[in-house]
């Protein structure tokens, strides 16, 4: 049966190919039985598991908790710990496997069942709500059973023509998937630019999330026409529907090649204003990419992916050879490396999330002065890759100026201890802030006064502005860039910066998009870093827009808070 799904399409272009389904929903699990010879081996997967998870754990507190003493998140990691020893969840899916021969997920399902039963007799509210727990350290027991062919399908029959399903996925998650063929990637949760949908795009594949139900209704294999222009993914369509999007595939692939043709051509507007086109990275492989797109330089290196997908911390010299390889690929262009920007959805293996609120909560800077240990490290590494070229340090989520004297601080301290080590470093290393927390917005002088240069936050400054989680799809509809408040914003940052002669860039999503290039330019922003596949597109409207008919229909813009008549605008100034 042929069906339409509607999501958010994340990354553009047209995939043809087969369903391949990532790990269900996290507690969902299969029931099926397991030959009795098989018995031994199903038990032994389980333990193994079940180490892995311990194993997780105690990285983690050697890593993150030692010597900080933050006595919550220890209570939180031992109480984890707890419940993966107890015998009621561990022992006794163990004999539930010995005597019904059923597979390792079912037992241990069905072992947190009773647990939660047990729990729910309790009067204390408090430990009631630990129900919570038990649920997340199963999550986790389950996830590392992913490699077992009953639960998660990790080979695709397809080779060449596989298209990720998958309920939702961490961007920790999606960088794993980074190494993997897949041409297309579609998640159940998820919006615009949650970090999932962030790394999604990366990959350069159409994507599409916030689909709701995609991963029940759409089988293995299943034929999936994936249009990411309209977020739209077409199940076992029929022959005719196969052909006319074959013929737009092949449209959207010749303008790709047109477009090419511009890579080397200076960003330019038609008056003659240079314009910076930089690129987002993670990783220092996403060198390779930025290269074929033209970039003169990266406008934020998001360094916490190098934290991500792995049980420890990388060491100082891990981080340096990171940092170094892209300096020295970038060939003296600016590279501006964002230290760490950790919490929220972007985590260390294997940690629990405690608060209620987490991207309220410790994130980013505020992470970095709670680890002042692990901060150091990262800033020593910067600073010496800081010789290889034109480095630059970015802070993210600043909501204060204590944040920033600190950070100076500390960054005076890393440098102190490179030179007593006669190690060599940039001394005027510019340091600068991204600013994507109101706050920072209202306050821009003082910031403006004590950092070199901003760099614009849409995809936060968004979310905070408008008190819409950037990651739950259910108030996607709501997260809205062009919304007007966010406009005055960017464009009171923007010009601030302009006045103060502080350089300004942004390097939220809004920077890719082609339809806010031309509002963005008539605000004064002459610097935009995006995803290298988003580049030449934005170029091309860099090329064809002429600023002295611009400015007036942007001030127009600015001066209407009507939705409507600011959507007629920018359609007019889009022409
Ligand atoms: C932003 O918030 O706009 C930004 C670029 O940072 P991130 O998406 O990593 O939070
Ligand atoms: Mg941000």
């Amino acid at each position: 049966m042929s069906f339409i799904l509607q999501g958010i399409g994340v990354s553009e272009g047209i995939a043809i190919g087969h369903a391949h389904l990532a790990a269900p929903a996290a507690l969902e699990v299969m029931h099926y039985l397991i030959p009795k010879n098989q018995v031994d081996k199903e038990i032994a997967r389980l333990d193994s598991a079940f180490w892995v998870v311990r194993k997780e754990f105690e990285a983690l507190q050697k890593s993150v908790v030692d010597g900080h003493a933050r006595a919550e998140f220890s209570a939180f990691l031992d109480l984890h710990l707890m419940i993966l020893d107890d015998p009621t969840l561990s022992e006794a899916a163990r004999s539930m496997i010995a005597q019904t021969h059923c597979n390792a997920e079912w037992a241990l399902m069905q072992q947190m069942q009773v647990l939660l039963a047990q729990f729910e007799e309790i009067e204390d509210a408090y430990l009631r709500e630990r129900k919570a727990d038990v649920m997340q350290v199963v999550e986790r027991v389950l996830k590392a059973m992913l490699g077992h062919p009953g639960y998660l399908p990790i080979a695709s029959k397809h080779t060449g023509d596989s298209i990720l399903i998958a309920h939702d996925l961490s961007p920790a998650d999606v960088m794993q998937y980074k190494q993997r063929q897949f041409i297309a990637f579609l998640t159940d949760l998820g919006s615009q630019t949650s970090h999932t949908a962030i790394v999604a795009r990366s990959l350069n594949i159409p994507s599409i999330v916030a689909l709701h139900h995609a991963h029940q209704l759409i089988l293995e294999d299943d034929c999936l026409i994936v249009d990411g222009n309209q977020g739209i993914i077409i199940v076992n369509p029929d022959k005719y529907v196969l052909d006319e999007y074959r013929l737009r595939q092949g449209q959207l692939e010749l303008e790709k090649k047109k477009l090419k043709r511009i890579k080397s051509v200076a960003a330019m507007t038609l008056d003659g204003t240079p314009i910076d086109l930089h690129a987002n990275i993670e990783l220092p492989e996403d060198i390779e990419r930025v290269k074929e797109s033209g970039a003169t330089g990266i406008g934020l290196f998001r360094s916490e992916f190098l934290f991500m997908n792995r049980d420890d911390l990388p060491g100082e010299d891990e981080q340096f050879e990171a940092y170094r390889t892209v300096a020295v690929k970038m060939h003296k262009q600016p590279v501006t490396i964002r230290t760490f920007d950790l919490g929220a959805d972007k985590n260390l293996r294997g940690a629990v999330q405690v608060a209620a609120n987490p991207a309220l909560g410790l994130r980013a800077i505020r992470w970095s002065l709670a680890e002042p240990k692990m901060f150091h490290t990262q800033l020593r590494a910067i600073l010496r890759a800081s010789q290889y070229g034109d480095v630059r340090i970015l802070i993210p989520m600043l909501s204060n100026v204590a944040e920033i004297d600190q950070t100076l601080h500390l960054i005076d301290y890393a440098k102190k201890t490179l030179r007593d080590e006669k190690i060599h470093f940039d001394e005027h290393i510019k340091v600068g802030g991204m600013i994507e927390i109101p706050a920072a917005a209202l306050s821009l002088d003082i910031f403006m006064r004590k950092l070199d240069f901003l760099s614009i936050g849409t995809n936060d400054l968004i979310q905070y502005t408008l008190a819409v989680d950037r990651i739950d799809d259910a108030v996607a509809h709501l997260y809205d860039p062009f919304h007007p408040a966010i406009v005055w914003l960017v464009s009171h940052i923007i010009q601030s910066a302009n006045r103060a002669k502080v350089p300004v860039s942004l390097c939220g999503e809004m920077a890719g998009d082609k339809q806010f290039t031309r509002l963005l330019l008539g605000l004064g922003l002459q610097q935009l870093s995006m995803y290298p596949a988003q580049l030449l597109t934005v170029k091309n409207q860099v090329l064809k827009s002429y600023l002295p008919d611009i400015i007036p229909l942007v001030h127009k813009i600015i001066k209407t808070d009507h939705p409507e008549k600011m959507l007629a605008l920018l359609a007019k100034l889009n022409d």
